[in-house]
């Protein structure tokens, strides 16, 4: 990955994807590196990384887009080349709540082998951080809660980092699952999730991962990237990853941070039955909640009750 000189243009107005249910899908939005004339690393029986980065990033897409709660978008779905810093607008039009790149690792000598996940680094956020702020045509650009518009440029800044440090945060939550997954079905380069200045990582606000797939310069590695079977299986494996980071925390308004709140909310739920002389603002005073809670929890339009009625009491 190289810098590049892309001017940051305006993304236009940000999609929102909804799901059956009136809640929004998790976007995540899968960039496969390299393209067109850029051909990215190439093995040594000339496989191209930009071919196998993208049938793999195919794969995620289908594997996301079948999951309930789920959408995934690519940023390219065929042999050409886009900017990096078009890269990260895409992900901020798509308003995605995850950037995963997916690339292919290579080295001057074969042995090197193993897969690796990549976090934004530290130095990488605060070049980042100063350049947002020199360029205030782009205060107000960020969409994950923070704008900047019309802020001095101290509050400005600490805005900003505040909003880096949550999304490298994620970031290595995210991607450290990813690496536990990916763990079971590949070699790992590290252990760990790692850190640099990749340009494709640097949303602000937006959790971003680089993949390594492997090392293509390492004939095994290479020879296993060119199948379909095992970039499937490394698909499937950085999917649930994924899925094991937004199962636990699910970002607010999607189906599934409703469906964590129903499953906690199942599990603490009481029940009444109304007796003589009840009324449904007694039984709220009992259980330290109020009348509209319970109408609200029980579906019930006014606050009338009758003997033998079960309440659903929610967990204070
Ligand atoms: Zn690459």
């Amino acid at each position: 990955i190289d810098e590049d000189g892309s001017r940051l243009e305006k993304a236009s107005k940000p999609t929102v994807t909804q799901s059956s249910a009136g809640k929004r899908d998790v976007v995540v939005v899968i960039d496969a590196g390299h393209g067109g004339e850029d051909p990215g690393a190439i093995g040594p029986r000339g496989t191209r990384e930009k071919d196998v980065v993208l049938k793999m990033a195919q794969t995620l897409a289908k594997l996301i887009n079948e999951r309930p709660g789920y959408t995934a978008k690519l940023t390219r779905t065929g042999d050409y080349y886009i900017g990096l810093r078009n890269r990260t607008l895409l992900a901020r039009k798509y308003n995605a709540d995850l950037f995963v790149s997916v690339h292919a690792d290579a080295f001057r000598t074969p042995q090197p082998k193993g897969a690796s996940v990549f976090a934004l680094s530290q130095r990488g956020a605060t070049s980042e951080t100063a350049r947002w702020l020199a360029q205030s045509e782009n205060r107000s650009d960020l969409t994950g809660g923070v704008s900047l518009d019309g802020r001095d440029d101290m509050l400005a800044g600490v805005l900003l980092d505040l909003s880096m440090t949550a999304s490298i945060n994620a970031s290595l939550g995210v991607g450290s699952s990813v690496l536990g997954k990916l763990g079971g079905v590949a070699k790992l380069h590290k252990s760990g999730v790692e850190q640099a200045a990749f340009v494709v990582l640097k949303s602000p606000d937006i959790p971003s991962i680089l993949v390594e797939a492997g090392f293509i310069s390492n004939p095994q590695e290479e020879k296993n990237l060119s199948t379909e079977w095992y970039r499937s299986r490394l698909a499937s494996a950085i999917m649930k990853g994924i899925d094991e980071y937004f199962q636990k925390t699910p970002p607010p308004g999607t189906l599934l941070a409703h469906q964590k709140q129903q499953r906690q909310g199942g599990n603490a739920v009481s029940h009444y039955r109304i007796q003589r002389g009840d009324t449904l603002s007694g039984v709220a005073r009992r259980n330290q909640t109020t009348v509209s809670e319970l109408m609200q929890f029980n579906g019930l339009r006014d606050d009338r009750v009758m003997v033998g009625q079960t309440i659903r009491i929610p967990a204070s």
